[in-house]
């Protein structure tokens, strides 16, 4: 009998690790990629000796990613280097105030109390809120893949019990009444292309990911990561081709029977997975199937994350003041996400996270240089008409006379190289539906069940990996829903070949 075969289509984090337990458990497997580097959203670029990882930095649950490594028996170690960095945010506004986010209970508790003595108690409670939601959305549901209603309908208990319903913003508001400790403990819905007063409090879960497994960054930056997962995917046996768009998810008889690329290139598969937007993937890939376009029209009516509005650029100098991450808090928070979410106005103010991973490993920047990114969350292009070549240099240059205002003192007068990019290019450049950065918004009608399936209802052979699964974005989701994903195509292969 021969090998199964499988084509994974895209290769951001989701698909890798897809592909790697894919490979690992003997189906033959091939990764198809359109852009020339893998990585989807971690591409790296590498500008006048500066290296810029482009999208994910903030590498949390590396236990999940060491899994892959496990099941392919080998050690992660010998691949690639996670550094802890600490803190794991400084979170800062505009009237000075800042806080060192980390796991360090003293020194998170110490904050508090200078900023607010009676949310010690109440951050207390909090956290106990938000172990038992860890528990249940992470422990127990996040590799699950949510086929059925009635799946949804077995976890409802917990999810009323939970409180799923309120909104991230009003469940930390229940425990933690001081303004800017709000934002500190709601904002992480926004890693993940949620509002944090539209998000289900079940992404509270992500304060606990990131307390109990730290905040890690990979030696020689995230594309180290995924070019140790392309190395660990290649050894296994598995191909990859880049530079290499597919067109069509080829079908016959309700089943798909391969992929065929924009090159003339064509794949046979019995097991095809798209890593690729979930949008693209319905109206685009499989716009000649008349079994996907239910799904192609229901997902238009669907709410999409915000998109982002990124630059990458270098310095001559150093800021030896900067910390790894920072998140700098705009004069406005609940407006400001009005504006980006649901106005579609792309507002005078921002609220930026900045990177400067050379602050862990300078190797990324020429000698005594500093790497950085920064970006804006934005209305994605469905919100907002915004003519992104003509308005992206005048937004950046007020993004840049802000850094230099106040965090980056010379910072033009300093700058060696930069690029941007913007809602248009994560349309264009990642067929990321109206541009959206994190697929379908995280809201709770758009979560598990509600979710793009990992496996297809009405196409044999077909199933999605990545952000617009089941549990979504963020590498942790990405990753936890290639588990899912792949449970089911071996179960699938190993039952059609008896
Ligand atoms: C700027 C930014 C910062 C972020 N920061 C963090 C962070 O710090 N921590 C974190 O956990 N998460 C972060 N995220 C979120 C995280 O990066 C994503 O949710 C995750 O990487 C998405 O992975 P994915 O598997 O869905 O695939 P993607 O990365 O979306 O990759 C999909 C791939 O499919 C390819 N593709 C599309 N169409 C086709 C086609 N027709 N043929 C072939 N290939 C195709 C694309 O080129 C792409 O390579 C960030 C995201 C962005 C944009």
């Amino acid at each position: 009998m021969t090998q199964p075969r499988a084509v994974v289509i895209g290769s951001g984090f989701g698909g890798m690790a897809l592909a790697v337990r894919l490979q690992a458990a003997g189906v033959q497997t091939t990764i198809v990629e359109k852009r020339d580097k893998p990585g989807g959203r971690a591409y790296v670029y590498e500008d006048e000796g500066f290296v810029f990882d482009g999208g994910p930095t903030v590498l949390t649950a590396p236990n999940a990613i060491e899994e892959l490594f496990q099941v392919a028996e080998r050690d992660m170690a010998e691949y690639v280097e996670l550094l802890p960095v600490m803190p794991f945010y400084r979170l800062c506004w505009e009237d000075g105030y800042s806080f060192d986010y980390s796991n360090d209970l003293d020194s998170t508790n110490a904050q508090i109390a200078d900023k607010s003595p009676e949310d010690v108690a109440g951050y207390a409670r909090f956290l106990e809120y938000a172990e038992e939601v860890f528990q249940e959305g992470y422990v127990n549901l996040a590799s699950e893949p949510f086929l059925d209603f009635w799946s949804m309908i077995r976890v409802a208990p917990q999810l009323m019990r939970l409180q799923s319903y309120r909104s991230v913003y009003s469940m930390v508001s229940k425990f933690i009444s001081d303004p800017q400790l709000r934002q500190v403990y709601s904002f992480h819905s926004l890693l993940v292309g949620g509002n944090p007063f539209k998000t289900s409090s079940i992404y509270t879960l992500i304060h606990v990911l990131e307390r109990k497994w730290g905040v890690f960054f990979p030696r020689g930056g995230t594309g180290a990561l995924v070019s140790a997962l392309v190395k660990l995917f290649t050894e296994l046996g598995g191909e990859i081709r880049l530079g290499a768009p597919v067109e069509r998810i080829l079908t016959a008889n309700g089943q798909v029977t391969g992929v065929a690329a924009a090159d003339g290139w064509t794949a046979d598969a019995e097991v095809v997975a798209s890593n690729a937007d979930v949008v693209h993937t319905y109206r685009q890939l499989l716009g000649h199937e008349p079994r996907a376009a239910t799904t192609a029209r229901s997902l238009l009516d669907r709410r999409y994350s915000m998109s982002l509005f990124v630059i990458y650029f270098g310095t001559k100098k150093r800021h030896p003041n900067l910390a790894h991450h920072s998140v700098l808090f705009g004069p406005r928070y609940h407006g400001l996400l009005e504006d980006i979410f649901e106005r579609g106005v792309l507002s005078q103010d921002f609220s930026l996270y900045l990177h400067a991973p050379t602050v862990t490993d300078s190797s990324l920047a020429p000698p005594g240089g500093e790497a950085f990114y920064v970006l804006s969350p934005v209305p994605h292009l469905g919100k907002a008409k915004i003519d992104w070549e003509a308005e992206g240099p005048r937004y950046r240059d007020r993004i840049f006379e802000y850094l230099e205002e106040r965090y980056i003192p010379g910072l033009r007068e300093d700058l060696v190289t930069s690029r941007i990019f913007t809602p248009a290019d994560f349309a264009s450049v990642l067929n990321g539906h109206l541009g959206s950065a994190f697929s379908l918004e995280p809201v709770l009608t758009q979560s598990a069940y509600f979710r793009v399936h990992n496996r297809d209802p009405n196409i044999g052979g077909l199933y999605f990996v990545g952000a617009g699964t089941h549990p979504g974005a963020g590498v942790p989701g990405v990753v936890a829903s290639a588990k899912a994903t792949a449970g089911l195509v071996l179960a699938d292969v190993g039952k059609r070949r008896g």
